[in-house]
């Protein structure tokens, strides 16, 4: 069987590998300590919250079909949420989902649905895969310098600046991720003693540094304890994103009183996280990317756009293709 490294297990990596698994011998390594990639949670008992993706919508057949088991189990449910428009702090919009495709959340958790895609996999959490080389094999490191063994190919599915650190210059596809620009998002979490009366569950937020509010306690399955997920704007995090964290807190802290008439300082729990590579804007490129003659191949949200179904297409495609090229035997064809 054909020996396949993929680096990253989040959406992306976590779908090529659930595609491939059964005609190929699949490894799969992660920096984090657990599954999801940007699919993430943060607990702080009694809150928990969301602190990378909100919620994602399935327009496409193919990745309703790939949710269909998830919320058959359980680990998907929809949110039926309020949402709302506020520009600087006035509500300007307000409506329920009433489209044709519903708004998903993981449950209990958003990290839930990445534990539940690792099932049966093998994968290697806490190892930063620092670099890789090509001779007769791919061989990977970690970032103690140990050597994580040995593969026909090699799959990155994490960011794309991360990516470009890992991917050498003479692969045919390295220009196209130099190209690639991710843009940053600051998280501020905040849990409270007693639910503030807000009007939305989610809001648009235009006009200042923050750009999204969710009461995260509403969705589905979560603590009750009533909490608030604030995103900053990505042009915001760009600028401040190495900024004292204190400062970075209290400015978000303050633009999110501002918005909502309440002050929030009293906040029983309050953290921030940075995302330094959180988000992109469409791109026109290919959906994934795929050296054959040098068996090295690149997928992940950036292809296509910074979407939970973005990343899915892009490890599902690569997966296919991969596919494609596979004899009989089990290796994959130049
Ligand atoms: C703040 C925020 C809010 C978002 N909100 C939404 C939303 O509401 N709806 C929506 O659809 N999308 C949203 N997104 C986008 C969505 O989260 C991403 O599109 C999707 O999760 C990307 O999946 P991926 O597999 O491409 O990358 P990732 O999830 O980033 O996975 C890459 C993995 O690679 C690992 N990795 C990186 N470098 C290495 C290395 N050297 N060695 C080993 N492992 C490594 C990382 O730890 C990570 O687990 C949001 C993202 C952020 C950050």
């Amino acid at each position: 069987m054909t020996r396949i490294a993929i680096i990253g297990a989040g959406l992306s990596g976590l779908t090529a590998a659930q595609f491939l698994k059964d005609f190929a011998d699949i490894t799969i390594f992660d920096k984090s300590r657990g599954t999801g990639g940007r699919m993430a949670t943060r607990r702080a008992a009694p809150y928990s919250f969301d602190h990378g993706t909100q919620f994602f919508t399935a327009k496409s057949k193919a990745f309703q079909s790939f949710i269909a088991p998830q919320i058959h189990a359980g680990v998907i449910e929809r949110w039926d949420a309020r949402f709302a428009q506020i520009e600087i702090n006035k509500i300007t919009s307000e409506s329920i989902w009433n489209g044709n495709h519903p708004h998903y959340v993981g449950t209990p958790t958003m990290s839930t649905i990445g534990k539940y895609l690792s099932r049966e996999l093998n994968i290697n959490l806490n190892t930063r895969i620092s670099k890789i080389n090509k001779t007769s094999q791919w061989q990977l490191w970690d970032d103690k310098n140990k050597s994580q063994g040995t593969y026909d190919w090699v799959i990155t599915t994490t960011p794309a600046s991360q990516a470009l650190e890992l991917v050498p210059e003479w692969v045919c596809f390295h220009p196209k991720i130099k190209e690639v620009k991710m843009k940053a998002c600051f998280s501020l979490m905040l849990g409270f003693n007693e639910a503030l009366p807000l009007k939305f569950d989610a809001a648009h937020i235009i006009g200042r540094d923050i750009s999204w509010i969710t009461v995260n306690s509403s969705k589905p399955r979560r603590p009750d304890n009533f909490s608030l997920l604030i995103h900053s704007t990505n042009d915001w995090a760009d600028a401040h994103i190495d900024d004292n964290r204190k400062f970075v807190e209290e400015h978000l802290c303050d633009q999110t009183s501002d918005t909502i008439g309440y002050d929030l300082s009293k906040a029983t729990h309050r953290a921030i996280h940075g995302w330094r590579f959180a988000n992109i804007d469409k791109s026109n490129s290919d959906t994934c990317h795929i050296d054959p003659d040098a068996q090295i191949a690149a997928c992940g949200d950036w292809c296509i756009q910074g979407r939970i179904e973005a990343a899915f297409h892009s490890g599902h495609e690569l997966a296919t293709c991969l596919l494609q090229k596979m004899n009989p035997t089990g290796e994959i064809n130049a």
